[in-house]
């Protein structure tokens, strides 16, 4: 395993009875240089380090529903899946279990119940805007969050971090080898054998170009770093880069749209800690492709520890996250001017969020205000933080797009490079579009099917 970064950062979490009364996480920052072009106030977080975002990340791990998978073709065929919830059902159970996720692991609209190792129900005296969701069609239940045990003080931003939790447990393992300060810059493609046979890196240790040989590479730098890495692996048989032959790679981008209000109650109920969600609109009464979902959760440190002791309190705080329709416009391609270090062109990340999309986060919080009055809670919409431009949810996706077709997808059914089967893309970059579902969960779940199936083709030569 290839790791750019080099340390794992620090950070701090204090958790007490279930609730996190205390976090810092590392700086969260641009880390990898790319340009942007589009709206000019995109964010392209990346984390350079062991573990990447999940350094930072807050855990939310809700499952994406069967519909999520088919949705799209109400649109056009190019967004519709390879795969369907059933085929992701035995790896998102066996995700679930190495997150150590605190849920009410039931089934409620829109959002499939999975594997809780700490249960949690919404409070009593927030049953009637569960009813009033029910009314809508909607679910009201405990966000899914890998919040780890009820107890932990651990010098990091996250309970759950992708190093941490799963890689140092490989290091053991005689067949495993992590070299961290390692930064893949190309894949080599072998034209006589039909396959990608080396990676040539970058080494911090040497301090020089290295290649390292394989039978199979599997890239998860991130949908931004992913598709870097396939762009900058030209050769005369992928003049624009490998898998590119399409034009297809960087293109389908997208990110959550999404906002940040409170709102003051007048009559106090439970602290929602851990947080609620209100899950989307159904399908059939919703355009293709458009949903937001709500967050309820505390804000600042004083409700956090009133939480603790049952208090109640007046303010939640609101997260929506809306969906993007992907597109061929929204792309992070080769910039044609910028160099970095190492001579190789840029990342340019060109978003930017339509009228349909930002007005679809906008209304959202009218159907919110809505709903609270429809269960008898009286309540005003405080300030509306602005955050609706492209990258604030750092949940980028799409750049390597799964598709059964390929002229509609960089990777098959099993991630693997159409043109190039023996390189797999197992993060964010496979997603055929996005829900309006925090990505990771459906992330790993793919990838653990992709990397089981490669298992099996690399042991039957
Ligand atoms: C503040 C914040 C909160 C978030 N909250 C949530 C949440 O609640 N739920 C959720 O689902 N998601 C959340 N996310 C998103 C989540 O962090 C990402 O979806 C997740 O980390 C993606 O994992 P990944 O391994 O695919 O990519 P990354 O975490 O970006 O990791 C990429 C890794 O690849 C390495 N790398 C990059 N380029 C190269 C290269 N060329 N060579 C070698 N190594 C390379 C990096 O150093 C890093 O280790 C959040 C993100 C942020 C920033």
């Amino acid at each position: 395993m290839l790791e750019a970064g080099s340390t794992l950062p620090n950070g701090l979490l204090v958790r007490v009875g279930g609730k996190n009364l205390f976090r810092i996480s590392p700086p969260l920052q641009e880390e990898a240089g790319h340009s942007v072009s589009g709206d000019p106030r995109t964010l392209c977080y990346a984390k350079l380090a062991p573990g990447g975002l999940s350094n930072n990340w807050t855990g939310a791990v809700p499952r994406f529903a069967p519909e999520d998978f088919t949705e799209g073709e109400r649109l056009h065929e190019r967004f519709r899946w390879p795969i369907t919830y059933a085929d992701l059902v035995p790896y998102y159970e066996k995700i679930e279990r190495s997150l150590d996720i605190t849920a009410d692991p039931r089934d409620v609209p829109q959002l499939p119940g999975g594997h809780a190792s700490y249960r949690n129900r919404i409070p009593e005296d927030w049953r009637d805007v569960e009813r009033a969701a029910n009314k809508c069609g909607q679910g009201f239940t405990t966000y899914p969050l890998a919040d780890g045990p009820p107890n932990m003080f651990v010098r990091r931003g996250a309970a759950f971090n992708s190093y941490t939790s799963i890689v140092n447990s490989l290091l053991r393992l005689p067949g495993f080898r992590f070299e961290s300060g390692a930064q893949a810059l190309q894949l080599e493609w072998s034209p006589s054998k039909g396959k990608v046979g080396a990676v040539v890196y970058f080494s911090r240790r040497t301090g020089r170009l290295e290649r390292l040989h394989a039978s199979a590479f599997v890239i998860a730098c991130g949908p931004l770093g992913s598709a870097k890495l396939l762009h900058n692996s030209t050769s005369n048989d992928f003049p624009q880069g490998l898998g590119n032959s399409n034009g297809l790679v960087g293109c389908f981008l997208h990110d959550h749209p999404r906002e940040w209000w409170s709102i003051e109650m007048k009559r106090p109920r439970s602290l929602l800690a851990p947080a609620a969600y209100l899950t989307r609109l159904p399908y059939d009464s919703s355009e293709p492709l458009m949903a937001t979902s709500w967050t309820l959760g505390v804000v600042g440190t004083m409700d956090r520890v009133k939480s603790r002791f049952g208090l109640k309190g007046t303010t939640v705080g609101v997260q929506v996250l809306g969906t993007m329709i992907p597109s061929e416009t929204c792309a992070a391609k080769p910039s044609t001017t910028a160099k970095d270090e190492f001579g190789l062109p840029v990342l340019e990340v060109c978003m930017r969020y339509s009228d349909d999309e930002v007005g679809n986060i906008v209304r959202s919080r009218q159907h919110f205000m809505n709903l609270m009055e429809d269960a008898g809670c009286s309540a005003t919409l405080g300030e509306v933080v602005p955050t609706l431009f492209p990258g604030t949810a750092a949940h980028y996706g799409g750049t390597a797009r799964m598709h059964a077709k390929q002229n509609y997808g960089v990777v098959d059914t099993w991630n693997r490079v159409y043109g190039a089967p023996n390189v797999l893309v197992c993060d964010a970059s496979c997603f055929t579009t996005a829900a309006e579902k925090n990505p990771t969960l459906t992330l790993m779940a793919i990838s653990a099917r992709a990397a089981t199936r490669l298992a099996q083709d690399l042991k039957h030569g």
